[in-house]
């Protein structure tokens, strides 16, 4: 009997299924977060069987929507809508009957949709307590597909449509599309970091490939205010908000770099500014980290981008802070971060032209090599821990919620 109650969602785990002795943890994680992130729709059931994940949801839901927010769910590794075939207590004859209509009318309703011309079965026994085996499964649906729809013809090769049909105790599910998802692992698997969150491209993604590994993310956002603008501000509470549909929410730290970077401006080389901006921002952003149990430090930082990510700047920069810096962004090129960008979301935000604090007191001729020692010798001549102490105690908190999008 086809299951026309409601909506069936697999929903495949990936690395998650891989972990051992903490399988169990992961996929209760994985199960609360797709709950979280589907608490918007009424009536849904969540239940793990075998390493997979069952979502049902009522007829009236939109699938197109679920998809979307099962999707970004960190974890699951692919969906599949399906149709249940119900055949507890049945004969294996009588229940291969059933999911033999059922894989008819689930073609007819690919030739509706796509107008597909051929097929293919790709059948699983999952329970092999079940006397019929795959192969047999799989030319027996192909038959009962092809009485059924008499237009269809079967193309192993490169079929318009591939039907799976997965039997397993008492049930068998028949599905065609997998969406895929990001795969990674659940949130909240692997202890927070601090993010330094620009308006740029790159730290968002930054952001979103460490809680891609089960981080949660806070962030630390440096301003000059009144040198940069509220709107400036705003478009990374908007970067943030698109963050938070994957990450969780996100608590963003703003903080006015302005009275430090004017301190570098009167007392220190101009060419140097920018990698004694940079070793602020390290030293504060360790300070924050700390008071938020974040236990590591994230930045969009990618080898060789600019004057301040050389391999000799980055090793200045590190200098200055104990915790351990994450830089995921390090081997990529541009190009393969704004594709990741483009495909979170966050691609069209950060190109939105503002001004950032790095660029209120851009150098001419910025040092591509510095040098530890004169690094030092020239923040020897500012009140570095006062200037510390001062920016962590101004700081304002914001806490951001994922935005529909
Ligand atoms: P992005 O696209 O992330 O802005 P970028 O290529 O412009 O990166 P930089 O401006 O040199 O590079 O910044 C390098 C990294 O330093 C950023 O990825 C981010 O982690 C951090 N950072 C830069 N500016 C800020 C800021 N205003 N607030 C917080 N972090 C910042
Ligand atoms: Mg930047």
């Amino acid at each position: 009997m086809i299951n026309n109650s409601e909506k069936i969602y697999i929903v495949r785990c990936g690395e998650t299924a891989l972990k051992g002795q903490n399988k169990s943890f992961f996929e209760r994680m994985l199960v609360q977060r797709i709950k979280k992130l589907l608490t918007g729709f009424e009536g849904v059931t969540i239940e793990r069987v075998d390493g997979l994940i069952f979502v049902r949801t009522p007829l009236d839901s939109d699938e197109k929507e679920v998809l979307k927010s099962i999707g970004r769910v960190f974890g699951v590794e692919s969906i599949s809508p399906a149709s249940e075939i119900v055949f507890e207590g049945m004969d294996a004859e009588s229940a291969m009957a059933e999911i033999g209509s059922a894989a008819a009318s689930f073609a007819m309703g690919l030739i509706s949709d796509r107008n597909i011309k051929t097929f293919k079965i790709d059948a699983r026994r999952a329970d092999k307590m079940f006397p019929i085996e795959s192969p047999q499964i799989a030319r027996r649906m192909g038959a009962a597909v092809l009485k059924g729809c008499k237009v269809l013809k079967v193309d192993v090769h490169q079929p318009d449509a591939t039907i799976f049909v997965n039997v397993r105790r008492g049930r068998a599910y028949i599905y065609e599309t997998k969406v895929t998802g990001f795969g990674g692992l659940p949130l909240g698997t692997n202890g927070k970091g601090l993010v330094l969150l620009s308006g740029g491209i790159d730290s968002p993604v930054a952001a979103f490939m460490m809680s891609h590994r089960g981080m949660y993310i806070d962030a630390v956002h440096f301003h000059s205010f009144p040198y940069t603008s509220e709107r400036a501000y705003e478009k990374v509470k908007e970067l943030a908000s698109i963050l938070a549909c994957y990450c969780g929410r996100i608590r963003i730290h703003s903080i006015n770099l302005l009275p430090i970077q004017e301190q570098i401006v009167q007392n220190c080389p101009e060419e140097e500014t920018t990698i004694l901006v940079r070793r602020f921002m390290m030293r504060i952003a360790e300070r924050v980290a700390a008071e938020e149990e974040s236990m590591m430090l994230i930045t969009g930082e990618s080898l060789g981008q600019v004057a301040s990510q050389t391999a000799e700047s980055l090793v200045v920069t590190d200098s200055v802070v104990s915790m351990p810096v994450m830089r995921p962004l390090i081997a990529m090129d541009k190009t393969e971060i704004i594709d990741i960008a483009k495909r979170i979301g966050t691609y069209d935000i950060s190109i939105q032209p503002y001004e950032d604090c790095c660029t209120v007191f851009l150098p001419k001729h910025p040092v591509t090599k510095p040098r530890l020692e004169r690094i030092q010798a020239s923040e020897s001549r500012l009140d570095v821990q006062a200037l510390v102490a001062a920016a962590v105690a101004s700081q304002e908190i914001d806490v951001i919620y994922g935005k529909e999008f």
